[in-house]
């Protein structure tokens, strides 16, 4: 018997995906299909045989140690011609059924279009309407792939089963595969004057626009599914669904923590020292908070419900906002002598050692940053 690498026209060491690429090849000349010559038949038989032993790493080690696999072969995962030409040349695509013809009408691919929102969006949800590419039914032929006024016939080859049956000599005897008609590509029908506008495909691409309310609370990532709203499928098969996937911009002030909005408030040390009452802008507009005397680096000020509408809920979450004390770093003389007259007064103990606590304004910053 040839040597299994000659016969593939492979290097002994040749990778799987090079062993794969010289079988597909080969295949593809030598197909009974394709080539129904006697000698190509039989090249077509040593070929898969040599392909069969070279891709199972078990059975190619064994052949590579002397021994061949006779054994192996027609034995597992070999199914005749008919499976391997499915496995590589993706078959029927659903006509190997018996007898059947398959249908022209498929459902169509599901589309993706991405969004960009705000912050703000996330917080109050938001309406888009949004451009949307894709296949649309042929107003013409309303699918039916034909000119209007003609049909399609029954298939002169395979006389409406889609299916040609064929016999093959193998060397486990006379095999009957059944493989999808050539003429109709195994629809049972041809379509003797297709569609002018759609070229018989009952379909054509379209720009369309599709209004969408977008819920509060979604996240970037976050893919809504709009059941329906996809291509129209060939021959005017049902719709394939539409996603929208979210990204949401980064905002320069309000970071997301859950449903709460996160935010820094400088203060300043003399603001801190003695309380003072300010006005922030929020994504809901103004809201007054109140610094009180004292206040510490670190604290948090909690505003309720003006955070964000979980996806799934009424209830909206807080503004959370870490303050800041900013403490001056130039003083002219008079203040300095000042504040110098200020620690005579009070007495501040010196710098002392306590329990590392990163406390909540940490958390706050290092979100922040993110
Ligand atoms: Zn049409």
């Amino acid at each position: 018997m040839a040597d299994h690498y000659e016969v593939l026209g492979v290097a002994r060491d040749a990778s799987p995906e090079e062993i794969k690429k010289a079988y597909r090849r080969l295949a593809r000349q030598l197909h009974p299909d394709v080539n129904p010559g006697e000698d190509a038949s039989e090249r077509f038989k040593l070929v898969t045989h040599a392909y069969d032993v070279l891709s199972d790493p078990e059975q190619r080690q064994r052949y590579d140690m002397g021994g061949d696999s006779a054994a192996g072969f027609g034995g597992a995962g070999f199914g005749g011609f008919s499976d391997i030409f499915e496995t590589f040349f993706g078959g029927g695509g659903g006509g190997g059924r018996a007898g059947r013809p398959r249908s022209r009408r498929e459902r169509g691919q599901d589309a993706l279009v991405r969004v960009d929102l705000t912050l703000g969006d996330v917080v109050f949800g938001v309406h888009r309407d949004i451009e949307v590419d894709t296949a649309v039914l042929c107003e013409t032929c309303q699918g039916s792939c034909c000119q209007p006024g003609t049909q399609p016939v029954t298939c002169d080859i395979c006389h409406g089963s889609g299916q040609i049956q064929r016999t093959v000599r193998s060397l486990l005897g006379n095999v009957v595969t059944s493989q999808p008609c050539t003429t109709c590509q195994g629809y049972g029908t041809t379509i003797p004057y297709p569609c002018s506008t759609c070229q018989g495909q009952g379909r054509v691409r379209s720009r369309r626009t599709v209004s969408i309310d977008i819920p509060a609370g979604v996240e970037s990532g976050l893919r809504l599914q709009l059941p329906g709203s996809g291509e129209v499928g060939p021959a005017g098969g049902p719709n394939g669904d539409l996603y929208l996937e979210v990204t949401v911009e980064p905002h320069d002030v309000f970071s997301r923590d859950g449903d709460d909005l996160l935010a820094t408030l400088e203060v300043s040390m003399v603001d801190a020292i003695l309380g003072t009452s300010t006005s922030i802008d929020s994504l809901d507009g103004p809201v007054d908070l109140d610094i009180r005397s004292g206040i510490q680096a670190g604290e948090v000020l909690t505003v309720r419900g003006r955070g964000i509408t979980p996806l799934r809920g009424t209830q909206r979450g807080d503004l959370r906002v870490g303050v800041q004390v900013v403490t001056p770093s130039h003083l002219d003389p008079k203040s300095r002598a000042l504040i110098a007259d200020l620690a005579k007064r009070t007495k501040p103990g010196p710098p002392r050692l306590a329990e590392f606590h990163p406390g909540l304004f940490a958390k706050l910053r290092d979100k922040f940053k993110r």
